[in-house]
């Protein structure tokens, strides 16, 4: 990834973030953290400089909605405008099951049976739909800088799932347990569809990470922790221990690894 140039979805949040510094820290030449919360994407374009190992590094901060497809389209021409190629997209933009319109129910009010659609069409339309949109954009800037015979070798997307993308993960994830797997799906299908243009597409799928959305919340934080007991590792994440392996795939020495959903979830899903 040396001298190349990334973009990261939900930028600004706690698993974008980190995988930003970790790209600059890996010799990125600029990373664009683009998130609905541009003060958030700021700080984490901001706070990745002191991170930086190439001189030249750039970073930048985009506002983006990716439910919104216009608003999408505008973020990746906006990146590839200031950079000139595209070689890395991260899409970690995403709502949690823990953030929910009107906040956590009951474990009486969130079964499927009871499941709002205001609800499901919000989680899918950010968790699902953003990423399509994401996906889209990114792999048609990739081809155009590929066409214009000015592109670096390593080309990679990454999506960010979760263990909720491989099983159901908990009584109240019913919209978001869809919208995880619906990740799962595009990524493959991207992979499949988009390896001979040189592009490899991987999902990343993490268990309960302590983030601004888990953390925040102790209530949340404690059936956090108690569900990650049951892990091998009985504890839960950082975001730099998923951004370590989103750089892994991400980067050359990950050249034959592509389609794949790799858990990032100390054991969990093992269980
Ligand atoms: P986070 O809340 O810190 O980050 C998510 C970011 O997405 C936030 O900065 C938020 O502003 C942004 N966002 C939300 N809606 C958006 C929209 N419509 N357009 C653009 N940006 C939007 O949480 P995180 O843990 O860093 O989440 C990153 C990804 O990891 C998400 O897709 C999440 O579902 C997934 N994930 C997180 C955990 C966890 O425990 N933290 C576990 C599994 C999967």
């Amino acid at each position: 990834m040396v001298g190349s140039y990334a973009l990261i979805t939900g930028g600004g949040g706690g698993i974008g973030s980190a995988t930003g510094k970790i790209f600059a820290r890996e010799g990125s030449a600029g990373v664009a953290f683009a998130d609905i919360n541009f003060e958030t994407a700021t700080t984490a374009a901001e706070e990745s400089k002191k991170y930086a190992t190439n001189p030249a590094y750039r970073a930048i901060a985009i506002h983006v909605d990716v439910a919104d497809e216009t608003s999408v389209d505008a973020m990746v021409e906006q990146a590839v405008k200031e950079f000139g190629s595209l070689s890395y997209a991260v899409n970690s933009a995403g709502v949690s099951f823990t953030d929910r319109v009107g906040g956590m129910p009951k474990h009486s009010e969130t079964n499927l049976g009871n499941l709002s659609t205001q609800e499901w069409e919000r989680t899918m339309n950010i968790n699902a739909r953003g990423v399509f949109f994401s996906q889209r954009a990114e792999i048609s800037a990739m081809l155009k800088t590929k066409s214009n015979n000015n592109y670096p070798e390593n080309l990679s997307i990454i999506n960010i799932s979760s263990i909720g993308g491989l099983r159901a993960l908990a009584p109240y994830a019913s919209a978001y347990v869809p919208s995880k797997h619906a990740v799962i799906g595009l990524t493959k299908s991207a992979a499949f569809e988009h390896g001979p243009d040189g592009i490899r597409v991987n999902g990343v799928c993490p268990a309960f990470i302590e983030t601004p959305s888990n953390a925040g919340n102790a209530e949340i934080a404690e059936r956090v922790n108690k569900r990650m007991e049951r892990s091998a590792l009985r504890r839960v994440g950082k975001p730099e221990e998923v951004g370590e392996i989103i750089a892994f795939l991400s980067s050359e020495k990950a050249s034959f690894v592509t389609a794949v959903d790799w858990a990032v979830d100390g054991g969990y899903t093992a269980a």
